[in-house]
């Protein structure tokens, strides 16, 4: 009740030297810690497997962050067991009580900023200002859910009427055991948030990390324990994804999948969940959120300068490895060719080298596979538009580095107008007018973000009302939703529109109870 308002965390100003220093000694702290081993977590047992995943430097592949241990199927059903037991007596602890650890743990992590930020920048990548911004994310999601579990424990009992002869009640609890299973690109902030929520809400965890970042997911975990959050209730479980995930969907005592990544996978999960297990009893709920193909649209009244500089950020920040990135931009014909001129230009000054350089706008892409994928979209691209600039791999210390690559008139049924790629490549369509340039924007499977730059009134109240995506932008970039500003999920095949820092998001990990006693 005494707790302050809910407030984002501030980003850091890297231009003062004191910030500067504090985030140079963290990057040296981490790399000490380089190659390490991590273990399962499993209850109070701490799991060491022979066989394990090397998590590389995308920088320098030759650079091993850590080896996790690699769960099978039976360690995952070992942790939904443990979970399960788990969940007996974490459901009955007071909300109150798992909020205040919540916010113990954003307190620590507020604390260890500059860590969880270097351990990125390392493990999958991130500028600085990226990865300073997924750590505000994370401790962003830790306050806003614990003061969100709070509003609804007060919430809930006034939410039915009474009559005169009965005295009713109403109120939420926890479901069970969830498996929650996380993509590489927020590994702090996504990872913290999926793993936070369900917490608070009084259901215990088993978390996946992805194959890529369950380093720093690791030293998430440690937090979370560190803060409060019993063994047993939180489980971490790395592996590879067709095994230990799969493994904890198909369980009959998992509960719930809280699932962030692809398409591809989140509808196979969509599709496993739904069957029944032996001794199951209940229909899995999923939460999963999905890919997108999003689009910024920049029509002839717009404020050229301000499209330009949100064009670039929104498809080149983090290398476009964000479901929210601008991977397409529809320019209306009038002012098409001044603004691709504009986006060349501007994108030709973007910094391009291994991210501890605190002056580098884009650094590597996540791996080879990722490098094989975008390069295939670039080779489909050269049939489909005008290749205009980068296109080529760059060979930096043998890093997984594309350089910022641009397509212009690329028609708007085009794969790499359709597929999301999830890399540097930018393609720009023209539209006849606005009302095309809509109706291209709507034209893909996804729907998750989309920005228009226009300064037409009516015409900014016509998208509010048809660009169909989650989340919507105008006069700024497609990336960058805030916790409790931009509550944050996709239409159609972007996936569940969960409404991630957002006020319904917590009542997907919970279920109501109506109690009603006779007077
Ligand atoms: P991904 O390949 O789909 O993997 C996501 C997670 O699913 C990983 O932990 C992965 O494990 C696991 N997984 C893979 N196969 C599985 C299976 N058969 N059963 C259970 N789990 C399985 O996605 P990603 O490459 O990590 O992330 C990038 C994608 O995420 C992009 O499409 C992006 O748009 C999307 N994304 C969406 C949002 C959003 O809010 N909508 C936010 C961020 C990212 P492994 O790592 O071991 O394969």
């Amino acid at each position: 009740q005494d707790l302050p308002p809910f407030r984002n965390e501030p980003l850091t100003d890297f231009s003062k030297p004191e910030n500067r220093a504090a985030m140079e000694a963290a990057l040296e702290k981490v790399r000490a810690q380089f190659d390490r081993h991590y273990p399962l977590i499993i209850g109070e047992d701490e799991i060491y497997l022979d066989e394990t995943i090397a998590s590389l430097n995308p920088s320098h592949p030759d650079q091993v962050v850590g080896r996790v241990s690699a769960a099978t199927a039976e360690h995952a059903a070992r942790a939904v067991e443990v979970a399960y037991e788990a969940f007996q007596t974490w459901r009955k602890t007071p909300a109150e009580e798992r909020a205040a650890i919540l916010l113990k743990a954003a307190q620590l992590m507020r604390e260890r900023k500059h860590e969880f930020s270097a351990w990125m920048v390392y493990e999958v990548g991130k500028s600085w200002p990226e990865a300073d911004a997924d750590t505000a994310e994370a401790i962003d999601f830790l306050e806003y859910y614990a003061r969100q579990m709070l509003d609804i424990e007060e919430r809930a009992p006034k939410l039915v009427y009474q009559i005169p002869t009965e005295r009713s009640t109403y109120r939420y609890i926890p479901l069970g055991v969830g498996a929650i299973i996380t993509p590489w690109n927020f590994p702090v902030a996504i990872f913290t948030g999926m793993v936070s929520s369900a917490l608070v809400t009084g259901n215990t965890v088993v978390a996946k990390p992805a194959e890529q970042s369950p380093v720093v997911a690791y030293h998430v975990v440690q937090l979370l324990y560190e803060a409060g959050i019993p063994r047993g209730v939180l489980n971490y479980l790395p592996g590879y994804g067709e095994v230990a995930g799969e493994a904890l969907v198909v369980h009959p005592k998992t509960r719930f999948i809280s699932f962030t990544g692809s398409k591809e996978v989140g509808i196979h999960i969509n599709q496993r969940a739904a069957e029944i297990q032996p001794g199951q009893i209940w229909l899995k709920r999923t939460v999963l959120e999905m890919g997108g193909k999003d689009a910024v649209i920049v029509d002839e009244t717009a404020d050229l300068d301000a499209a330009t500089e949100g064009v670039v950020v929104s498809a080149f920040g983090f290398q476009g490895q964000k479901c929210s990135a601008g991977s397409r931009a529809i320019f209306v014909e009038d002012v098409y060719d001044e603004m691709v001129q504009r986006v060349i230009e501007r994108t030709k000054q973007l910094k391009i080298g291994d991210p501890v350089d605190p002056t580098v706008f884009l650094g590597p892409v996540i791996d080879t596979d990722a490098v094989n994928k975008i390069m295939s979209y670039i080779e489909i691209g050269h049939d489909e538009g005008n290749l205009v600039l980068g296109g080529k791999r760059l060979d930096l210390d043998g890093g997984y580095f594309i350089e910022p690559t641009i397509f212009t008139d690329v028609p708007w049924d085009a794969r790499i107008a359709q597929e999301e790629i999830f890399g540097p490549v930018l393609a720009i369509i023209k539209a006849k007018d606005f009302d095309d340039a809509l109706r291209i924007a709507n034209s893909t499977e996804y729907g998750l973000t989309g920005s228009v730059y226009s300064r037409d009134r009516a015409r900014l109240e016509r998208a509010a009302d048809e660009f169909h995506v989650g989340n919507l932008y105008f006069n700024r970039k497609s990336t960058g939703a805030l916790v409790g500003v931009h509550p944050f999920g996709g239409f159609n095949m972007s996936g569940t529109d969960s409404k991630a820092g957002g006020p319904d998001y917590l009542l997907l990990f919970l279920q109501p109870k109506s109690i009603s006693e006779k007077i």
